[in-house]
């Protein structure tokens, strides 16, 4: 690889190798820049209006990749005509799962460190799963709509319900506890998977709503997203693939448009980039 010449500026020698093609560090983050530019570009809602964005962050490498992408955008281009930036503001939101999975205690801390000291014209907001039995995420009108699209048996579904309507005086169980009994109760890992998902969207709607958030952008990448299309139709629920996987998705959720625009990347560039860019979290 050493002695190819990259293909883009012929004058570099290549440092990356993408889908059988060689790049030097410039050419090839310009290449990645300008895949988020137009994977936003392209959504209709941004187009006819810009507006502030919650950069749901779980510390992975393409949320990651995603917030530094971000930062370049919410500046505006001196070139431009109109002086306004692509992205006008936008607030990073990382549910804390730490009650779910211990190895991630003390993960939400390093990443608002690291956002605060590297994107100071981000804010950020921490919020964990287990708040998810707060009124004030329990009492949304979306959020039981969403609960119900758990697949699983009834029992699962009943399960469910109970646990979230027993209220928080009637059991000596901390939060955290009553999240992991949640989980632990469901059969099926499928149920269980959705339930999670489903869990940590409903939190994100919600937050969105609340911080007058226009957009919601979701860092899935084309690796995880590929997994992501596989499960769901060995799962019978093809149906539901463009909501889960779709580039945009304005229909399902009054006021608040959900973007992915890091669709399309492969983990290897991210990493690449992050390398490059972005602090990488480990
Ligand atoms: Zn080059």
């Amino acid at each position: 690889m050493k002695n190819e010449p990259c293909c883009k500026c012929k004058t570099e020698l290549s440092t990356v190798r993408l889908r059988h093609t060689f790049y030097c560090n410039k050419c090839f983050t310009y290449t990645f820049v300008g895949k988020y530019r137009s994977n936003v570009n392209r959504s209709k809602a941004i187009a006819r209006k810009k507006g502030k964005v919650l950069l749901a962050c779980s510390g992975g490498p393409s949320s990651i990749a995603m917030l530094h992408l971000t930062s370049i955008f919410m500046v505006i281009n001196p070139n431009e005509k109109k002086k306004v930036a692509m992205i006008p503001s936008a607030v990073v939101c990382h549910i804390d799962e730490s009650a779910l999975f211990k190895e991630q205690e003390g993960s939400s801390q390093k990443l608002q460190s690291m956002v605060e000291s590297k994107y100071t014209q981000l804010s950020y907001i921490g919020q964990a799963m287990e708040d998810i039995f707060d009124q004030k995420f329990s009492g949304d009108t979306d959020f039981d709509k969403t609960l119900k699209n758990v697949s699983g048996s009834n029992r699962d579904y009943e399960h469910l319900v109970q646990v979230m309507q027993q209220p928080a005086d009637e059991t000596n169980k901390s939060k955290g506890q009553r999240l992991r009994d949640l989980f632990d109760n469901i059969n099926k890992n499928t149920a269980k998977e959705d339930l999670y998902w489903n869990i940590k969207f409903a939190m994100l709607l919600t937050i969105a709503k609340r911080e007058g958030c226009d957009y919601i952008f979701m860092a899935d990448s084309s690796t995880r997203q590929a997994i992501k299309m596989i499960t769901k139709i060995s799962n019978g629920r093809g149906y539901s693939i463009p909501m889960d996987v779709g580039l945009e998705v304005d229909s399902c959720f009054k006021d608040v448009v959900l973007l992915r625009p890091m669709k399309d990347m492969l983990a290897k560039e991210m990493g690449m980039y992050n390398r490059l860019h972005a602090q990488s979290n480990d």
